[in-house]
C-alpha cells in the first residue's frame, strides 16, 4: 500500500467541513476589509526564496524543497507566502495601479522540509495578506486587529498579541552591531548555527531554538534601545491605533522573526491553550519595506501576516470550539419502486436548484434500508415517493426529529422546506460576535 508522504495530511470528512468553513469565514473578513484574493504558483525561481528570505534564514538553508526541473531550472515549492505575492505585484507592476495601497490575501500550502510533530509539517496551509504601498502606522494597526478579528470571530477566547519594532535601517544596523558586540566573547558557547549567524544576521541568534535559555541569550541587548526618534514615534503610534482598536498587546523584545525581510513593526500572536505547548503561535508576521526594491521592483514600503491554518483548527480543536457545520442533510428522497424514479430524479434536481441539500438512495436498497441510510445521513425530512400520493399531486414529508407527517402538495413543497430549514449558510458578518447559527 502506498501511504501518504511524511509530514503530510488527508483532510477529509467532517474536518475538511471544519477547514471549509474557517476558510469562508475568512473570506467573508478579508472582503470587509477589501482585501482581494491571489493566488501564487506553488513553484517559483528558488532564487526568489534566496533573495527574499533570505541566504541565511533556516527556511532556505535547511528547509526548502528543491529541485531541477526537466529544462535544468533550479526550482523551490514556496516556503511562504509573501516572496511570490511580492514577486507577482512587482511582475505585473500593480505598483502602476490607481487605487493604493494594494492589499491581497491568499490561503494556500507552504513547504518545508521540517521534523513533523503536532502542529509541525511539511506540507501545511497558511493563510495570509499583505498591505503593499502604504507606510501608514495605521495599516501596521489594521494587519494586526483583523487578524485578531478573525481569530475572535472562529471563537479563539485568549488571544496575545506579541509586538515589537526592529526600527529602520540605521536603527536595526545599530542593533545589529550591539548584538554583535554581545554575543562575540560568548561565541563558544552558542550553537553551531549561531556561530554562523553572528556574521551573517545576529539577529537570527535572537530566535534560535537550541540556544534560547541560555543567559547571554536572556542578557542580549533589546531592539526598543537602539530605535532613533523616528523610528520610536512610528512605534507609539502603531501601539496608540492598536489601544483605540481595543487589541490587547504586550511589547515583547524577544519577537524579532526568522526572516531577513523584516523591518519596524514585527508581531506574533499566541492562541492560549493548555497544553498547547511550543505550537501556541499561531500567527507572525511584519513590516517589509525593503523586499519589494530588494526584488527589483520599485521602493515600496509593506506589511503582511501569515497565520497556519493546521495549528488554528489544532487550537479551536483544543479550545473546543464548536464550529457550526452543518452534517445534515435537508431531504432524503426514497421510493417505492421504479416507477417513482424518474419523478425522484426530476425532484432531486429541482430542489437542488432551489438550494437544498437532498439525497436519495443509490444503491437500489430496501424502504426499510433506506430509511436507515437517511438516518445515518441526519436527514432532517423523508419522503416516500409512491405512485398514489403523486396521482394527487401529493407527497407525504415526514420530520424525521418530531416524526410527525404532513400531506402536502408537489407544489407547495418548496415554500415547506423553506418555511421549516433555518438556512445555515445564511451567515451574517458580525465580528464580533459572528453569528454562529444553530444548525437546527
Ligand atoms: P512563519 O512563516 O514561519 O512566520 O510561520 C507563520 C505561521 O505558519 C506559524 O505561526 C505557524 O502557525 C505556521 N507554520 C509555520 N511552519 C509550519 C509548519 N511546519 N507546520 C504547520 N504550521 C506552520
Amino acid at each position: 500500500m502506498i501511504t501518504k508522504p511524511k509530514g503530510t495530511k488527508d483532510i477529509y470528512g467532517i474536518e475538511a467541513k471544519r477547514w471549509q468553513y474557517v476558510s469562508k469565514v475568512i473570506d467573508d473578513i478579508m472582503e470587509k476589509y477589501n482585501y482581494t484574493f491571489i493566488r501564487v504558483p506553488v513553484f517559483e525561481s528558488s532564487e526568489l526564496f534566496h533573495r527574499s528570505v533570505g541566504d541565511a534564514s533556516d527556511i532556505v538553508t535547511k528547509e526548502t524543497y528543491d529541485f531541477t526541473d526537466r529544462g535544468g531550472r533550479k526550482m523551490t515549492l514556496r516556503p511562504e507566502g509573501t516572496a511570490g505575492v511580492v514577486r507577482c505585484y512587482i511582475e505585473n507592476k500593480m505598483y502602476g495601479l490607481s487605487s493604493q495601497p494594494v492589499k491581497l490575501y491568499y490561503n494556500m500550502p507552504m513547504y518545508r522540509y521540517e521534523r513533523p510533530q503536532a502542529g509541525r509539517y511539511r506540507e501545511f496551509t497558511q493563510f495570509g495578506y499583505e498591505v503593499i504601498g502604504s507606510d501608514d502606522p495605521l495599516s501596521d494597526a489594521e494587519v494586526i486587529s483583523l487578524a485578531v478579528n478573525i481569530y475572535k470571530a472562529l471563537g479563539l477566547k485568549e488571544i496575545k498579541v506579541n509586538i515589537n519594532s526592529l526600527g529602520d535601517d540605521k536603527s536595526r544596523n545599530n542593533y545589529r552591531e550591539a548584538l554583535v558586540k554581545h554575543f562575540k566573547p560568548h561565541i563558544n558557547e552558542l550553537c553551531s548555527d549561531c556561530k554562523e549567524r553572528l556574521e551573517k544576521n545576529p539577529l537570527r541568534i535572537l530566535d534560535c531554538k537550541v540556544d534560547q535559555d541560555k543567559d547571554v541569550m536572556k542578557s542580549a541587548p533589546k531592539t526598543i534601545d537602539y530605535l532613533n526618534e523616528e523610528s520610536k514615534e512610528r512605534f507609539e503610534k502603531v501601539k496608540e491605533y492598536l489601544s483605540v482598536m481595543g487589541v490587547n498587546f504586550e511589547v515583547d523584545p524577544k519577537v524579532v522573526r526568522g526572516l531577513d525581510y523584516y523591518n519596524h513593526t514585527v508581531f506574533e500572536i499566541e492562541a492560549k491553550i493548555e497544553g498547547f505547548g511550543a505550537q501556541n503561535v499561531i500567527g507572525g508576521g511584519g513590516r517589509y519595506n525593503a523586499l519589494v526594491e530588494e526584488l527589483d521592483g520599485p521602493k515600496t514600503p509593506a506589511i503582511g501576516f501569515a497565520s497556519g491554518l493546521d495549528r488554528l483548527m489544532l487550537a479551536l480543536e483544543m479550545e473546543e470550539v464548536e464550529l457550526p457545520i452543518n452534517d445534515k442533510v435537508d431531504l432524503f428522497l426514497l421510493y417505492v419502486s421504479d416507477d417513482e424514479k424518474k419523478y425522484a430524479a426530476y425532484l432531486l434536481n429541482d430542489l437542488r436548484k432551489s438550494g437544498f441539500i437532498v439525497e436519495t438512495d443509490y444503491l437500489n436498497r430496501s424502504l426499510k434500508a433506506g430509511f436507515k441510510q437517511a438516518d445515518r445521513l441526519n436527514s432532517r425530512f423523508i419522503i416516500v415517493l409512491n405512485d398514489e400520493d403523486l396521482k394527487k399531486n401529493e407527497v407525504r414529508i415526514k420530520n424525521t426529529k418530531t416524526k410527525e407527517e404532513d400531506v402536502i402538495s408537489v407544489d407547495a413543497l418548496i415554500y415547506y422546506l423553506e418555511e421549516n430549514i433555518n438556512d445555515l449558510y445564511d451567515m451574517d458578518l458580525n465580528i464580533d460576535n459572528y453569528d454562529h447559527k444553530d444548525a437546527d
